[in-house]
């Protein structure tokens, strides 16, 4: 399974910045064993279809509702024509500010996956919850909620831990490798065998420095990235050690 390496620009861009970013892309190495995905915000995406070359198009959220009276929202089908491959679901930062529950993600990653689009549904503690010793319980409960009624088909793990997004803390990778262990189990179980094969990426401050090192831990596939994601070359150095720890 190749590695598959997830850029999340979150409220950030520019047009300006989506042609500087395309060029620069251009200009470095192409990659191979590695799935690089870009998440700008929705207005950017026909222009980065057209500028990056290499890289697969995803969408930050999605509706829960395939079409209606829902102002503001942008439904699956909408974002598959406009060429998105993926969408990030149940980001801790869609859960703590604007109140998604479990049950809405779910919702939202079974129309992504009847769309065929591949659901990145997000999962992560808080600080408060790790030092109180209950990160495995939240994240497992956390998973059971998001993924009622999703087949596993398509599906994507990302393990967010919510201390280490834009921090600059990052997970050590014996925290994150045993995070991702008990996260493949838990896919397992729920599952059956077939679970055992679904991607499951991590994010929270993962930047070149770090990045092989949480790479050749067995259970992680890939990466969400927020802050290096806006600078070619970091993202680059990033996806490329992702392409490395799968060669
Ligand atoms: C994220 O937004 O999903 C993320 C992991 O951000 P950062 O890499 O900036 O911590």
């Amino acid at each position: 399974m190749p590695g598959l390496v997830i850029a999340n620009w979150k409220l950030h861009g520019s047009l300006a910045l989506v042609a500087e970013f395309g060029q620069q892309w251009r200009a470095l190495p192409p990659l191979s064993d590695v799935e690089v995905v870009v998440c700008p915000p929705t207005p950017y995406l026909g222009a980065i279809r057209e500028a990056f070359e290499g890289m697969r198009l995803g969408a930050q959220d999605c509706a829960d509702q395939r079409e209606g009276a829902f102002t503001g929202e942008v439904a699956v089908q909408m974002l598959g024509e406009f060429g998105c491959r993926y969408v990030i679901i149940g980001h801790s930062e869609r859960r703590s500010l604007y109140g998604e529950t479990d049950a809405q993600v779910a919702r939202k990653a079974r129309l992504a996956s009847a769309e065929g689009l591949h659901p990145v549904v997000c999962v992560g503690e808080s600080l408060e919850q790790r030092e109180a010793g209950q990160e495995v319980k939240v994240v497992s409960e956390q998973l059971l909620g998001s993924l009622a009624q999703v087949p596993c088909e398509r599906l994507v793990i990302a393990y967010e831990p919510i201390w280490a997004i834009g921090t600059g803390r990052t997970a050590t990778p014996e925290q994150a490798e045993a995070m991702h262990g008990v996260i493949r189990r838990c896919m397992q179980e729920h599952f059956g065998a077939v679970g055992a094969a679904i991607p499951i990426i991590y994010g929270g401050s993962v930047k070149p420095e770090n990045a092989s090192e949480l790479f050749g831990c067995e259970n992680i596939d890939g990466a969400l990235v927020g802050g290096a994601s806006l600078e070619a070359k970091s993202f680059w150095q990033i996806a490329s050690a992702a392409s490395a720890g799968r060669a």
